[in-house]
């Protein structure tokens, strides 16, 4: 009889433990083949790569990085003796509240600062769901991208990532603390010194690079997307100054630097080396087809044969061959 009194007493604790891991997992939808990745079905996590740096990324990135699919944005946060300083804020509200619940589940010292590593809004829209009072640092030309091109930014980011994805009550935000080319600045947490550098144009003009010389974690946004076999989007061309700017940026950081990467798990600094390769190839390829005289299509058609030890990407066959060779080939072209 004892077994008839303790079954209900088990079936409650059952019921609690199922009732507590359902809210501890946010709600996610399924995948939409549609888009490039799902805002609706990531669920952001973090993990501490150094005292008090905090990597977020979405949980499911080390089988997509590895796999060669997109994943979602990345970034993080870092916590000094008198507040938090974080690295990009995300899509929508959805992923800038699991941002913040992140960390708090940290932290509860005040949130000083934000930085923008470029005006991609899967990077920079969450900033309007942080706390009034947050400075919002930015280089002068994303600032400027976004005073000037919000709205058809907003409808551009909806065509890949959804109409339904929480981005129709997004504004323009301004940014309080705007720096110019070349920027070398220190934030001083208390106790974490963060290094903000703008290295040249490597993605878009205003990519902020964000690294911790004391912690050696560096965050990149874009510029470095995930472990390979990913590759970078030119998506503004300028494969000379991207190249150029990624060069800048490996010799800044140590051999043993934790990489932070914009949409993936952190990683070692073969994540930098991997695009470096790829850029090289990819300007030494197309430099030869132009010398040969090749059209722009050819050129498409031959590179994405040459180069075919990089289509590990899923997404080569757009980002390689219809963004990346044909931008660089007008590049070229343009200065022989
Ligand atoms: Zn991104």
């Amino acid at each position: 009889m004892k077994s008839h009194r303790t079954l209900p007493a088990l079936a409650l604790l059952v019921c609690f433990l199922l009732n507590h891991l359902t809210a501890a997992e946010p709600d996610r939808a399924p995948e939409d083949p549609n888009l490039v990745w799902t805002p609706a079905q990531v669920v952001l996590v973090s993990q501490q790569v150094a005292p008090g740096v905090f990597a977020v990324f979405p949980d499911d990135s080390a089988v997509k990085n590895t796999g060669g699919v997109p994943s979602a944005t990345s970034g993080g946060f870092v916590i000094g003796e008198n507040g938090v300083l974080v690295v990009d804020t995300m899509l929508n509200r959805r992923l800038a509240n699991q941002l913040l619940a992140l960390i708090r589940a940290q932290t509860p010292k005040p949130i000083l600062y934000v930085v923008n590593t470029s005006y991609h809004g899967d990077h920079s829209y969450g900033n309007q769901f942080f706390p009034a009072g947050v400075q919002i640092v930015q280089h002068v030309a994303t600032q400027a991208y976004i005073q000037s091109h919000f709205a058809a930014d907003v409808a551009f980011m909806m065509t890949y990532f959804g109409r339904n994805s929480g981005m129709d009550e997004l504004k323009p935000q301004p940014a309080q603390i705007m720096l110019p080319d070349g920027a070398n600045v220190i934030f001083d947490l208390g106790g974490k010194r963060v290094n903000v550098r703008h290295l040249g144009f490597a993605q878009t003009e205003g990519d902020l690079f964000v690294w911790l010389p004391g912690e050696k974690v560096l965050f990149t946004g874009n510029p470095v997307i995930s472990i390979s076999p990913s590759l970078p989007w030119l998506l503004d061309g300028k494969s000379e100054q991207s190249l150029a700017t990624m060069r800048r940026l490996r010799a800044l950081v140590t051999d043993d630097a934790i990489i932070v990467p914009g949409h993936g798990r952190p990683a070692g600094v073969e994540m930098i080396d991997y695009p470096i390769g790829y850029l090289a190839e990819l300007r030494s390829q197309v430099r030869a087809a132009i010398d040969a005289k090749l059209t722009e299509a050819e050129t498409a058609t031959k590179l994405a044969e040459s180069m075919k030890r990089y289509s590990g990407y899923k997404i080569f066959p757009w980002v390689h061959s219809q963004v990346n060779v044909p931008k660089t080939y007008q590049e070229m072209k343009a200065t022989p």
